[in-house]
This record gives C-alpha cells, structure tokens and sequence, in this order.
C-alpha cells in the first residue's frame, strides 16, 4: 500500500504570503494523507486546508468522507476551516477529531471561530453534515487508517498523532508545536516524552514544524 502525504500548509502561527515563501511556508498547518482509495485524512485546518478543498472538489468528486485530526485549537490549526469549500456543500460529511481544550468543548471552540460577530457564516449554517469528537490518548480506528494519539508538551491540549495505513501498512508520526526543551510543563504525566519516542519507534517517518530556521534560537515555546 502506498501513502501519499501532500503539505498543503507548514507555517507556524500565522500565513505569511510573498516571495519568500511562494514555494514553502506561505499558510499554516495542514497535512493531507491518501492511500489510493476515496479516502483523506487531513492533519490540522491551518489555512492551507483551503487550498486542498479547492483541489478536492476539482479532482476527486467521489470523496465525500473527510476525516479531520486537529493537533489543538490553537488559532493557526483551526483558522482555515471557516474556508473550507466542502464544508458548505451538501452531501459531504466532515469528521472532525481531536483532544478537548481546556475549560472548553472542542466544537464549542469551533462555533466560536465562526460566530456571527466575527464571521458571516455560522458553522450550524454549513451545507454538509459535521460532527466533532473529543479524543484521548490512545489508539483509535479513523476510516482505514489506525490512529495513535499522544499528549505533546505544548499550552492547551494538544495531541501528537501517529498514522498507519490500515493495521500493517506505512506510517508516519504528526508532531508539531511540540516543545522539546525537557520538563513536563502544561499538565503532562511524567514520562510523556518517553511515550513519545516508544511510539514513533516504528514510523516510517516523522513530521514536525517550526517558526524558526535556526534552532538555537528556538524558544521553549515555540
Ligand atoms: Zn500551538
């Protein structure tokens, strides 16, 4: 079985049009995965998931299962779903996953980013069906794909993903804003980086994202 992983978006915090980012970096976070059938697994809802829906309803009309992770809510994992073109087109059904916020639901955060104050459409309003679950650490099926999460070491709750085609096929570990300088900072049990690393063990390969091209001068929250 072949994954394909295609990066619509890998900017952190905000999208940063112009030259020097025509090619790489212009919009935030979203990672698409396909395995050669209908289905799509997108990682995150940065703005660059509005140029991937702009592509799948201009190429692959038989997909009308659309299967969201969010990494957290963090403006720039969430800010491109308010322009995601299936969302407003009946008959597709969008299911988005991903780990509670704090004080809050997750598709209380959601609504919010789409109120009628600070945007024209409602998400009640969307023409296609949406659901949105809360998940837990730990191993979960999502279409086809087996699905492990992991707390990452980031404000909020924010979960790491390891993504494996079926129950044998290739995989790869979605890990981003995740802050590497040691510790157990924001609520994680101890261990949690071993965690981790046991579970990406195995990935065929790992993806992270950064802000910063030097890591020196990383912050410790990045
Ligand atoms: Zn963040």
């Amino acid at each position: 079985m072949t994954v394909q992983v295609t990066f619509w978006g890998v900017r952190g915090s905000i999208a940063a049009p112009g030259e020097m980012t025509a090619r790489y970096g212009g919009n935030t976070p979203c990672v698409v995965l396909t395995n050669g059938s209908d289905e799509v697994l997108v990682l995150d809802a940065g703005t660059g998931i509005r140029l991937f829906g702009e592509w799948l309803t201009a190429h692959r009309p038989a997909t009308r299962h659309i299967d969201v992770l969010l990494s957290h809510v963090h403006w720039d994992h969430i800010q491109g779903l308010p322009f995601f073109k299936p969302l407003y087109q009946e008959g597709y059904h969008i299911g988005i996953r991903g780990p509670g916020p704090e004080g809050r639901s997750l598709e209380e955060v959601l609504r919010q980013q789409m109120d009628p104050v600070v945007f024209p459409i409602p998400l009640a309003r969307a023409g296609a069906e949406v659901t949105v679950d809360e998940l837990e650490p730990g191993r979960l099926t999502v279409s086809s794909w087996t699905v492990d999460t992991m707390r990452l070491q980031h404000p909020g709750v924010t979960f790491g993903y390891r993504v494996q085609a079926g129950i044998d096929g290739p995989s790869i570990g979605y890990l981003t804003d995740n802050e590497l300088g040691g510790g157990d900072r924001h609520g994680l049990a101890a261990g949690w980086y071993d965690d981790i690393v046991r579970k990406m063990a195995d990935r065929k390969s790992t993806r992270l994202n950064s802000s910063h091209t030097d890591i020196s001068r990383m912050p410790s929250s990045a």
